[in-house]
């Protein structure tokens, strides 16, 4: 999906002030606030008005982005264990799955009349990993060490793949780097050049191949990395590791990790949005006479008065004791505790007595 323009969705020009920015926030925070507006797709706008300000209310992210456009924000994420992760709903935009798929760089794929010159640079692949975390964990953010397996740049060779450092001929497509291959296609017959399997498009290869990593070029490596949950995570969330995929070849640049996060849901808790929903039984009494409860919120026990006369099903509202709202400093979203009322089954001789006087002063 297209990111579409930051300026354009907080509605500011281009030479906007920040306080001007601060403003047409504000404002459109008020309008698109998912307890304000029911319309279904507020909390999309929310999060793309929060995204937005994000970046443009940041000195430095806005000039990264006014340079470079989105791609310029991709990497922000500060606090990070490499400094390059970031985290979006979305971060599989077309462009990359087209690379995932099709080897990046390299057009061997469809109908590549064109020639190419030059030893061809494949990027890295990207590589998907999910972590599972529970709930309580996910409200609180924080660090998770996993293994990951990828394939490094061999230093030994220095990527080249080459012992010696010397290369020869491709004997298979004789230094084109390219094959011709005739296809069926729902046009009828066609003449393909595609990459040659055997160079990679190179149209050379090793002469004699380096010892360690075998003449690919890259060596299997497994690691353990950090990854830094933010509180309010929520599930299927990606975090995205720029240069934590695969290494790439011939000198391509490195793939990306992503990282899937898989939350547990809670026997306690609801979350819906940044809102998080519970359920509280009382004593019949303490709902008659009214009292004060100790309800459990994701971030602390909070006191909550429940005033006489209470009905079961009544529904309070804890406010900013939800879920921790992302890339936001102190930001959270509203508790809604649901009251049920306990109906003894098992009376005292006395309690029994005294409900008895109850019913006879109906
Ligand atoms: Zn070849
Ligand atoms: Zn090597």
């Amino acid at each position: 999906m297209e990111k579409r323009d930051y300026y354009e969705i907080l509605g500011v020009d281009k030479k906007a002030t920040a306080s001007e920015i601060k403003k047409a926030y504000r404002t459109l925070v008020k309008k698109y606030h998912p307890d304000v507006n029911k319309n279904s797709d507020a909390e999309e706008k929310f999060k793309e008005i929060q995204e937005a300000y994000e970046i443009l209310s940041d000195e430095s992210k806005r000039s990264a982005y006014d340079q470079y456009g989105h791609a310029g924000t991709a990497g922000f994420n500060p606090g990070s264990t490499n400094g390059y992760s970031d985290f979006s709903g979305a971060p599989f935009d077309m462009g990359d799955i087209f690379n995932s798929f099709f080897g990046g760089a390299g057009s061997d794929f469809g109908f590549n009349f064109g020639s190419q010159r030059g030893p061809r640079q494949d990027i890295g692949s990207d590589i998907r990993y999910r972590i599972r975390i529970s709930f309580e964990e996910a409200m609180k953010g924080g660090e998770f060490k996993i293994k990951v397996k990828r394939e490094e740049r061999c230093e030994k060779c220095n990527g080249t793949g080459s012992k010696s450092g010397r290369k020869k001929e491709c004997p298979v497509c004789k230094g084109t780097g390219q094959q011709q291959q005739v296809r069926r296609t729902i046009f009828g017959q066609m003449a393909v050049m595609s990459s040659c399997q055997n160079c990679g498009g190179t149209g050379e290869i090793v002469e004699e191949p380096c010892a360690k990593c075998g003449g690919s070029g890259v060596v299997n490596i497994e690691e353990s990395i950090t990854v830094k949950v933010p509180a309010g995570a929520y599930d299927g969330m990606t975090l995205r590791f720029r240069g934590g995929g695969n290494a790439g070849r011939n000198g391509g640049s490195v793939g990306d990790l992503y990282i899937e996060v898989e939350v547990e849901s809670s026997s306690i808790f609801e979350r819906r949005g940044n809102d998080i929903y519970s359920e509280v039984s009382i004593p019949v009494y303490k709902a008659v006479l009214g009292d004060t409860v100790s309800i459990k919120t994701v971030s602390e026990d909070v006191k909550l008065k429940i005033p006489k006369g209470t009905q079961p099903g009544t529904i309070f509202r804890l406010r900013l004791k939800g879920a921790p709202i992302l890339n936001s400093e102190k930001g959270r979203g509203d508790h809604y505790v649901r009251i049920n009322i306990n109906i003894p089954t098992k009376l005292s001789k006395k309690e029994k007595e005294m409900w008895e006087t109850l019913k006879e002063q109906q």
